[in-house]
Formats: C-alpha cells, sequence, structure tokens
C-alpha cells in the first residue's frame, strides 16, 4: 500500500458497481463471472468471517444472506457509507490488510476479492503472517483476486492491454503488485498454509488456503525440512522455492526426486557421475541454469534457475539432459585435478539411474501419494 488507496477509493465508489457489471469495456474480462466469484468465496468461507475490502458491500451482502457473521475492514469512508446504507446488520470498521481491529469473536475465516494486490509481495507476506496468528488451524483464507500463472503470462496480458488500446487497464496492470501463483504458494506456504487455486476468468483466480497443524516439531528455515518426506511419490519434479533479488530477478529452486525417500537411494558411485554429466550436458540446453548439485540423502538433485518458473520448461530440460546421459560415453571431468573424489564414479551407474527416471516421465507432476 504505497499509495494512497483512501481517495482513489472514494473516487471509484461512485461508479464501482456499474463497472463490475461490465458496462465498463476495459474492466469487463477482469470482472467477467463477477457472482459467480462472489458465490464462490462466500461459499467456501466459514462463519465468523472477516472481510477484507468490503467496497459496496457485495460479497458481504452474499455472506449474510449465506447466514455467515461478517466483521466488515474498509480503508475508504464513501465506501463504508454505501456498505452500511446496504449492510445495517455488518460491523464494518476503517483498516486495512496491515492493520486492522481485531475482531470480537476468533474468525474461522478471511475473504476477500480484487483487493490483495494492492499489497506488495512484501506487505502480502506481512499480512499472511498476522493472518496465521488471526486462524486457528483448520481455517482458511478465501481471496478471489487477479494473479498471473508466471511472468510471461502477465507480460502476454499487458501486450493484449496495449494492442487493444485500453489504457486505464494498462497502467493498472503496470502499477498495481499482480503476483504470480508460484511467488504467492511460497508467501502461503512459509506461512503454514496449503493453498489451492480455481482459475475464474482470464484475471481472476481463486485462492484458498487452508492452515495446516503442525506436523512437524517446528517451523525450519529449509523448505525442504518443512516437507513431509513420507507423503511424497518419486519420482516427480516439484518448485521448492523462490528467491526475488532486489533488481526482481527470482531464482527459482527445483527438487528433482529420484528415489522414494527413506526406502531407495542412489549410490555415491553412480549418483556422483550423474551430478557431472547433468552439470555438464544441462547447460548445453539452457543458459540460466544456476546450479544443479546432489542432495545428501542421495535421493535427488536440486536445480536452481534464473526467471524459470515453468514446470513444462523443467520437465523438458531435464529429459533432454538424461537422454544425453543415455549417450555418453564417458564422466565430464572425471580425473584429480577436475574432480575432488575422482576415484568414486560409475559412468554405467549414472545412466541406470537416467533410464530409470526417464521411465517414470508420465508421473514426474504427481508430488504426492493419491
Ligand atoms: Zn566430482
Amino acid at each position: 500500500m504505497e499509495k494512497d488507496f483512501r481517495s482513489f477509493f472514494d473516487e471509484w465508489s461512485k461508479s464501482y458497481d456499474t463497472t463490475v457489471n461490465g458496462e465498463d469495456e476495459e474492466y469487463r474480462e477482469v470482472f467477467a463471472k463477477y457472482d459467480t466469484i462472489l458465490n464462490e468465496v462466500a461459499d467456501r468461507a466459514s462463519s465468523p468471517v472477516l472481510e477484507f475490502g468490503v467496497g459496496t458491500g457485495n460479497l458481504t451482502e452474499r455472506l449474510e444472506r449465506k447466514g455467515k457473521h461478517v466483521f466488515g475492514v474498509e480503508p475508504s469512508r464513501e465506501m463504508r457509507i454505501i456498505a452500511r446504507k446496504k449492510l445495517p446488520n455488518i460491523d464494518i470498521r476503517d483498516g486495512h490488510f496491515l492493520q486492522f481491529d481485531s475482531p470480537s469473536e476468533k474468525v474461522h475465516s478471511i475473504v476477500s476479492t480484487y483487493a490483495f494486490h494492492h499489497l506488495t509481495d512484501g506487505e502480502k507476506e506481512r499480512a499472511i503472517k498476522h493472518f496465521a496468528h488471526v486462524l486457528p488451524y483448520g481455517g482458511k483464507i478465501v481471496f478471489a483476486d487477479t494473479v498471473f500463472e508466471s511472468e510471461e503470462a502477465k507480460n502476454e496480458i499487458q501486450e493484449c492491454a496495449k494492442k487493444k488500446g485500453y489504457k486505464r487497464l494498462l497502467k493498472d496492470l503496470q502499477t498495481e503488485y499482480y503476483t504470480t501463483l508460484p511467488i504467492l504458494t511460497e508467501l502461503m506456504a512459509k506461512n503454514g498454509f496449503q493453498v489451492k487455486y480455481k482459475k475464474m476468468n482470464d484475471f481472476v483466480w481463486l485462492i484458498e488456503a487452508v492452515k495446516e497443524e503442525k506436523k512437524m516439531s517446528k517451523k525450519m528455515n529449509v523448505e525442504s525440512f518443512n516437507l513431509d518426506h513420507t507423503k511424497v511419490d518419486a519420482p516427480y519434479v516439484r518448485l521448492a522455492g523462490a528467491v526475488k533479488g532486489g533488481h526482481g530477478d527470482i531464482v527459482y529452486k527445483y527438487d528433482l526426486r529420484f528415489k522414494q525417500p527413506n526406502k531407495e537411494h542412489m549410490e555415491m558411485p553412480s549418483l556422483h557421475s550423474l551430478e557431472h554429466l547433468m552439470a555438464e550436458l544441462s547447460r548445453n540446453h539452457a543458459e540460466h541454469i544456476v546450479d544443479i548439485s546432489p542432495m545428501g540423502c542421495q535421493t535427488g538433485f536440486y536445480l536452481s534457475l534464473l526467471n524459470d518458473d515453468s514446470l513444462d520448461n523443467v520437465h523438458d530440460l531435464v529429459e533432454k539432459t538424461l537422454r544425453d546421459v543415455l549417450k555418453a560415453n564417458e564422466v565430464p571431468a572425471c580425473n584429480e585435478v577436475q574432480c575432488g573424489w575422482a576415484a568414486s564414479h560409475s559412468l554405467e551407474g549414472a545412466k541406470e539411474l537416467a533410464s530409470d527416471m526417464l521411465a517414470k516421465k508420465d508421473k514426474w507432476h504427481i508430488v504426492f501419494q493419491q
């Protein structure tokens, strides 16, 4: 919330209901299926509900109709006046995601539509952390908002708005803090939420995040230490983390799991050779590889990529690399000058690991036991 939204919304309050009804052509697709979106959020929310950005009370009205007890928070005075008129029985207070009065009851869900993108990713993280304190285990966040599958998808939609001459929409897309699904998933997971998404229109996703009972003794710093290794189904490929730099570049870390944890593992000479082969050969197919390294538990590798949040790309890169491994005649750099344990190598073993992994390519996208 780095700018003054109060005055912006005070102004918008006069035309908000006509915009959401699809009368503003530039925003027609953003508000496509508006009724369905509000109903889905209202159905999934469990009472009592804390609602952020009540606006003119469109969602609040539905929640009330479905018998849910609502505490409303709305930063704009004008919007509060309109909403209070529509909904005289609802407690609607001044505030926003980062600053609000605690409701008089323990709430079971936190809802909001078309609002979370006003926060920068850093502010989103602060808000989610606070929500984790407000909600009980099993409690949930149910949001509907514009989110993009990747930075690429975001750029495409901006290009499209530019072509259509939608100046207000374009400015909105460029200046608001619309995030991506991988980043949002990361922010939620860090704070103990398991999140599911449902696409509602070209812009808006339904975001449902449940606060999970902690199975681990304590929240650890390392993402994979918070992963329940008894629930995964190897082999698989999954996004294990993302770190954003000061200039906006993002390093994505992928977990390439070759063997079922605590059931099987790769033998050291085979794993070591596979590491050399993959490190060298993968770079023939991509220039944005930061690192590829084996896990100490010998069940997989971590692959770090710069600015690539596409799992399809990762599957493709891993597949091409492993196919090259099968064709290799030697292990690169397996001598005492270029390697720290040159005696511990097995080309045949590495090929066998690559071949086993490739044989199950059709299930790399399934991470957890079904
Ligand atoms: Zn080595």
